[in-house]
Parts: structure tokens; C-alpha cells; sequence
């Protein structure tokens, strides 16, 4: 049994039902906070010179959309690693993680620098970690109905092979239908990217991704958003300072004599 296509079905708009939605600001425990400019504070101590060093912004499972802590992955003396941020950098980390923990998104430092801006090379920073942190970070957000152009419903063990021929997409039911609604999952991921400054400033976004897992129509999207700092009773102590002293010394060697376009990469 065949019926006739889509178009006597049509409705104006697609159905869509809301099942979800991703963050529209940051939420950041002031512990992660306090811990980034910790870092760049110690920077300064150790090395005597301030320096642009990178970390992750890092969450529980639980709760992907808040930042409760900064990871500080090996810092590299070449530049140009250190600004192409590669998926293979960002997984080792992940790996280093334990079980619970998941990153959400990357910080960086412009140091004493006044460039609260994110550079171009963020940029393509941001896409490398969102395309890494998607999978972690995904969520459904809608279903959506899908559109389908010359719609053929044919009924199981009751058409022949030149029924194929005809329409775009065949549905085959066990029992006679005369309408089908075809929905899609929508699936949003993100990931935050803030950049801090010597100074106490920071400056921060969220990118979006959506895709609709049966029509691959995918978005990409960003916007620059306000954070919350969040008091999750966990302070930076002085065993904390201490230890994270040790780390900046171990992962972090700022290049003593920068090459001039150090500002137009940053
Ligand atoms: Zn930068």
C-alpha cells in the first residue's frame, strides 16, 4: 500500500519540543577563580616575569556547567604549540583526569598585557576544545520534526522493488498508515573560554554546537557571556598554594626572549 506524499501533510512550521537548553552564562566556583589568577600570580614569583600560560576549565560529570577547578596541563616552550592547541594535548589531559572529572572549556592568560581580547588564534582554539569537549558536554535540547520532502509510507511485506523507486525516504510500517511525523534529537554541546589578565580582568565566552542526529544539520555558534562566581565552601588553601607552586614550576617555562609577534599571536 502506498499514499501519496508529504505535501498533503504539510504543516508551516516543523514541530519542535524543547527538552533542553545549554548555559547561557558561566557559572565558575570562586575556588577556580581564585586558583587561576593563583597561577599567574606564581608565574610572576617563580619566573620573574610575567607570562601567558593555558589551563583547563574543569567539572564534575554531575554538573558539566560549572567550572569547579583549573587543570594545568604541560605548558610548551614553542610558541606555536602553545597557540595551536591540538586534540591530542586535550585528550592526554582528559586522561589524567580522574574518572568524575570532565573539561568544559580552556583558560588562558594574557599576562601584564592590556589585549583583553580574544586573538584569532584563540578563536581556532575555541573549535578545537568545543570539538573536543562536545561528546562530554552533550545534552539533547530538542526534538525536531524533519521535513521530508516526498514522503513514501509503504507497509511491510505488501509493496514490490519499483515501490523503492519512488520518493525521497520510504517508511515501512507492519501496519497500514496513512501520516507519519519523522522527529529528529537535537543534541547541544559547549564549552567555555576565558582569558585573564595580570591586572584582575577576564573576559570570557560560550561556544554552542548543535546537531540533529538524523539530518547531521549542524550550528556552531558563540556569544560572549557574564559569570557567576559560585561559592562551593572550597577555598585555596596554603598546602594548595604551596602545591600549585610546585606545579607552575614543573609546567610552566615562559620563553625568555619572546619573538616580536608574541602579541599579534596571543
Ligand atoms: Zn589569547
Amino acid at each position: 500500500m502506498r499514499f501519496k506524499d508529504l505535501s498533503q501533510l504539510k504543516r508551516p512550521e516543523p514541530l519542535k519540543i524543547t527538552l533542553g537548553s545549554l548555559p547561557q552564562h558561566i557559572l565558575m566556583a570562586k575556588y577556580a577563580k581564585e586558583k587561576a589568577f593563583k597561577i599567574s600570580e606564581l608565574v610572576g614569583a617563580i619566573f620573574e616575569v610575567s607570562f601567558e600560560w593555558y589551563g583547563f576549565t574543569l567539572a564534575h560529570k554531575d554538573r558539566p556547567e560549572l567550572i569547579a577547578d583549573i587543570g594545568l596541563p604541560q605548558n610548551d616552550l614553542n610558541l606555536q604549540d602553545y597557540t595551536n592547541l591540538g586534540s591530542e594535548k586535550i585528550a592526554d589531559f582528559q586522561e589524567s583526569l580522574p574518572e568524575d572529572l570532565i573539561i568544559n572549556g580552556w583558560i588562558h592568560s594574557h599576562g601584564a598585557l592590556n589585549y583583553k581580547h580574544f586573538s584569532h588564534t584563540d578563536k581556532e582554539n575555541h573549535l578545537t576544545v568545543l570539538d573536543f569537549v562536545a561528546a562530554r558536554t552533550r545534552k539533547p535540547l530538542a526534538k525536531k520534526e524533519i521535513a521530508v520532502q516526498d514522503l513514501v509510507l509503504l507497509q511491510k511485506d505488501r509493496f514490490e522493488e519499483k515501490d523503492m523507486e519512488k520518493g525521497s525516504v520510504c517508511l515501512i510500517t507492519d501496519a497500514p498508515i496513512t501520516e507519519a511525523k519523522i522527529m529528529e534529537t537535537v543534541y547541544g554541546s559547549f564549552c567555555y573560554s576565558i582569558v585573564i589578565g595580570d591586572a584582575g580582568w577576564h573576559e570570557q565566552e560560550i561556544h554552542y554546537r548543535e546537531r540533529g542526529i538524523l539530518s547531521g544539520h549542524t550550528k556552531v555558534s558563540s556569544k560572549a557571556a557574564t559569570i557567576e562566581f559560585v561559592d562551593t565552601g572550597k577555598t585555596l588553601s596554603q598546602i594548595d598554594i604551596s602545591e600549585l607552586s610546585d606545579e607552575v614550576k614543573k609546567k610552566i617555562r615562559p620563553h625568555t626572549d619572546p619573538p616580536p609577534e608574541l602579541i599579534e599571536r596571543m
